[in-house]
């Protein structure tokens, strides 16, 4: 019939499927016997995070001079300068544009942007998401480097995880 197009079925390629499943128990075998465990017990675990990692941006408005830069720089139009009662413009951010470049803090020649490792964080709302400059200066909690902290290392291609959190106090009371 002119105008229909008839979908031809795939037939089932039986061995194909079987060799996935195969593959794929023996992938689960592997890992109960030689786990590499890559996923963390989040929030209880958490991966140590690099020096350079790009969190919540932290501002300092002591240092600010309303030059704008950041809000031309910003390739997501998530900063908006709003002027204060002094008349100078100060930047706010939308967190729900934000895709977290940090090209703000790279542009600002004053250094009034600073990234923070904290990047857990829940809005209970849209609105909330838009951070005035009032709220910018309540500084986000920092991560800690505390023993949540999980380390990483790779050893022969494979993610070990250096120490856990609680060796210490599963340890403990074992001597
Ligand atoms: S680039 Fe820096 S100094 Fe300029 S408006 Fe933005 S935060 Fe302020
Ligand atoms: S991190 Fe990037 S997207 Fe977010 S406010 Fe800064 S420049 Fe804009």
């Amino acid at each position: 019939m002119p105008g229909i197009y008839r979908i031809k079925v795939p037939s089932p390629d039986f061995p194909r499927r079987v060799k996935g499943h195969l593959e794929a128990i023996g992938t689960g075998l592997k890992e109960l016997i030689v786990p590499n465990r890559v996923t963390t017990q989040y929030p209880r675990e958490r991966r140590k995070l690099s020096d350079n990692f790009r969190g919540m941006l932290q501002y300092d408005i002591d240092k600010c001079i309303s030059c704008f830069q950041c809000a031309f720089a910003c390739p997501a139009n998530a900063i908006v300068m709003k002027k204060a009662p002094n008349g100078k413009y100060y930047p706010c951010v939308n967190y729900a544009k934000c895709i977290f470049c940090h090209f703000c803090v790279d542009v600002c020649s004053k250094g009034a942007w600073k990234a923070s490792k904290f990047m857990d964080v829940a809005f209970p709302d849209m609105e909330e998401m838009l951070l005035t400059t009032e709220k910018l200066l309540r500084p986000p909690e920092v991560e800690r480097e505390d023993e949540r902290s999980v380390e990483y290392e790779f050893r022969a291609g494979k993610l070990i995880m250096k120490k856990h959190p609680f060796e210490d106090i599963t340890q403990a009371g074992k001597d």
